[in-house]
C-alpha cells in the first residue's frame, strides 16, 4: 500500500489473491526467494499520455491515455481498453494483474495488461469517438504490435471503438495484422467473439451446477449489466432454458418477472448498441417490467435483493457490498458467477465463501471473452477463419478446463470446491515457474 497509494482497486485485487496463494507460498519457498509476488505486483511498463481531440463544436477536450503492461511471463501482454471517466492507474492496475491470472487459465500464451482513458464515449457523437480513438491510438501504437502487446475492448470500447483504433493504426502502419482484438467478422474478426464473454460464463456456470449434479435449465436468474457481457449471458441463459429477470446499466434496473424473452432482449440490444438509450425504456416498452432508479446513495442495491437461484454480475467492479451478498444469502441464491470483473467487493465474497453459495471468481468465469480473442490472434497468424462452430467447440472446451483446472488446484491445496482458491494458485503457479524458467530480468 506504502508503494502504490490511493490506488484502492489494486490493492483490493492484490489482498485477494494474496490470501489464495498463501498456502503456495508456504509451501514452495522458491517463490518466496525469487520474489515472484513483488515482482508480479510491478507492471513491467506503464504509459501514460495526454490525448487531446476536437469535439463537433470545435472545442477542444483533453483526456488521459493509459497502458499497463503487468506480465509478459507466459506470451505478449494481452488485455482490454476501458473507457470511462473512472478510469485511472489503479483501476488499470488491478484490471492488469487479475488478467495476468485469468490469460494463464486459458491455456493461451497470452500475458496481463489493462489501458484506457478517462474519456467517456456516452452522449458524445459517432464523429466524436472516432476522433478520439484516432488521437488514442496515435501514441498507443508506439507501444503496442501483434506479438508486443494486443488490445481488446472492454467497458466503453466495443465494436465501433476498436475500428476507429484499427483504422488508425492501418494508415500508421501501412499493414494488416491482427494488432487489435474484437475486430468486425470480414476485417479479421473471430465469429463469436462479440458473444464469448457472455456465452462463456454461462458455459462455466452449467460446469459448475453439473458439478453438483444440476443444470441451468429452469432457473431464474439476476444479471445485472446490460452491456456486451450482460447481452450474451442472457442469450446464452435463453439459449439454454434459464429464465434472466433482470439487467441494469449506471442508472438503474428492471426487473421483469414474466423474464427478458429473445424479443425482450434484440429491444435491449438495440437500445444499447444502436440508439445507446437507457435501460428505462425497457420498463416504458413492456409492461410486465418494473424499473428502479439507482438515486446513488443507496447503501445495497435492490437488484440483489430479488428472489432468484443465480446471480450474475455483469456490469462492474464492487456493484456487490456485504450487505447486498447478505440479501443474496438470505434469498437462497445458489451460485453467483462474475460476469464482471471483481463485481463482489472482498466483504462480499468472505460472507459468500462462509455461505452455501457456489462461488466463480470472474478470472474464471469471464475468460471466454480473451480466449477467444487468443483464437482469434491464431487466425490472424494462419492469414484464416474458423467456422462459428470450430469457436464455439473451442470456448466450451476452454471453460470446461477452466473449472477442472480451478477444481484440481483447490483440492491439491486443501481447499476442495474453493473456485477463488484454485483460480489464483493455478494462475499463479504456471506464471510464476514461467518467471523462474527465465531468470531475474
Ligand atoms: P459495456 O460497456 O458493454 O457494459 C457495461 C455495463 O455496465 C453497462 O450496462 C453500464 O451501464 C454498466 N456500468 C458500467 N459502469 C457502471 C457503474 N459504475 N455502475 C453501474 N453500472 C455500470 O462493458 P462490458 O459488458 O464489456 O464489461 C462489463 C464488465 O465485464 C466489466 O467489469 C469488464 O471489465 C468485464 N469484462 C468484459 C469482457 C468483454 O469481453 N467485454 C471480458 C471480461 C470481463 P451504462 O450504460 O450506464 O454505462
Amino acid at each position: 500500500k506504502k508503494r502504490n497509494p490511493h490506488e484502492p482497486e489494486f490493492h483490493q485485487a492484490a489482498e485477494e489473491v494474496i490470501s489464495s496463494i498463501k498456502p503456495v507460498l508456504d509451501n514452495k519457498p522458491i517463490y518466496r526467494k525469487h520474489k515472484i509476488l513483488e515482482r508480479l505486483l510491478e507492471p513491467e511498463r506503464q504509459i501514460s499520455f495526454g490525448v487531446n481531440w476536437m469535439d463537433d463544436e470545435g472545442e477542444i477536450h483533453v483526456n488521459r491515455g493509459y497502458r499497463i503492461q503487468m506480465n509478459s511471463a507466459i506470451g505478449p501482454y494481452k488485455g482490454g481498453l476501458r473507457f470511462h471517466p473512472t478510469v485511472y492507474p489503479g483501476i488499470l492496475k488491478f484490471l492488469a494483474f487479475e488478467q495476468i491470472f485469468k490469460n494463464a487459465l486459458t491455456g493461451l500464451p497470452m500475458g496481463g495488461a489493462k489501458g484506457g482513458s478517462d474519456f467517456d464515449p456516452k452522449g458524445k457523437s459517432d464523429n466524436e469517438v472516432m476522433r478520439f480513438c484516432q488521437n488514442f491510438y496515435l501514441e498507443l501504437h508506439r507501444h503496442i504490435g501483434h506479438r508486443i502487446d494486443i488490445p481488446a475492448g472492454d467497458i466503453g470500447v466495443g465494436g465501433r471503438e476498436i475500428g476507429y483504433m484499427f483504422g488508425a493504426y492501418k494508415k500508421i502502419s501501412n499493414e494488416f495484422t491482427g494488432v487489435l482484438t474484437g475486430k468486425g467478422v470480414g476485417w479479421g474478426g473471430s465469429l463469436l467473439r462479440t458473444e464469448a464473454t457472455g456465452y462463456g460464463l454461462i458455459y462455466f456456470t452449467e460446469n459448475m451446477l453439473n458439478h453438483i449434479g444440476d443444470s441451468i435449465e429452469g432457473k431464474t436468474c439476476l444479471v445485472s449489466g446490460s452491456g456486451n457481457v450482460a447481452q450474451f449471458a442472457v442469450e446464452k441463459l435463453l439459449h439454454m432454458k434459464a429464465k434472466p429477470v433482470t439487467v441494469s446499466d449506471s442508472s438503474g434496473f428492471i426487473y421483469d418477472d414474466e423474464g427478458i424473452d429473445k424479443e425482450k432482449l434484440a429491444f435491449i440490444k438495440e437500445l444499447k448498441n444502436i440508439k445507446r438509450g437507457r435501460i428505462k425504456e425497457y420498463a416504458d416498452k413492456y409492461p410486465s417490467a418494473v424499473y428502479t432508479e439507482n438515486k446513488g446513495d443507496e447503501s445495497s442495491n435492490a437488484l440483489w435483493d430479488i428472489k432468484a437461484d443465480c446471480a450474475f454480475p455483469c456490469a462492474t467492479q464492487n456493484e456487490i457490498n456485504a450487505k447486498d451478498a447478505q440479501h443474496l444469502i438470505d434469498n437462497g441464491i445458489m451460485l453467483i458467477a462474475e460476469g464482471a470483473n471483481m463485481p463482489l467487493d472482498n466483504e462480499a465474497v468472505n460472507l459468500v465463501l462462509d455461505s452455501d453459495i457456489i462461488y466463480s471468481p470472474g478470472k474464471a468465469s469471464n475468460a471466454g471473452g480473451v480466449a477467444t480473442s487468443g483464437i482469434e490472434m491464431i487466425q490472424n497468424f494462419m492469414g484464416s477463419y474458423w467456422s462459428k462452430k470450430q469457436v464455439d467447440e473451442k470456448l466450451k472446451e476452454i471453460m470446461t478446463e477452466i473449472h477442472q483446472n480451478c477444481l484440481l488446484a483447490a483440492e491439491e491445496h486443501g481447499h476442495k470446491n474453493n473456485y477463488l482458491v484454485g483460480a489464483n494458485i493455478f494462475g499463479f503457479t504456471k506464471v510464476a515457474n514461467a518467471m523462474i524458467a527465465q531468470g531475474i530480468i
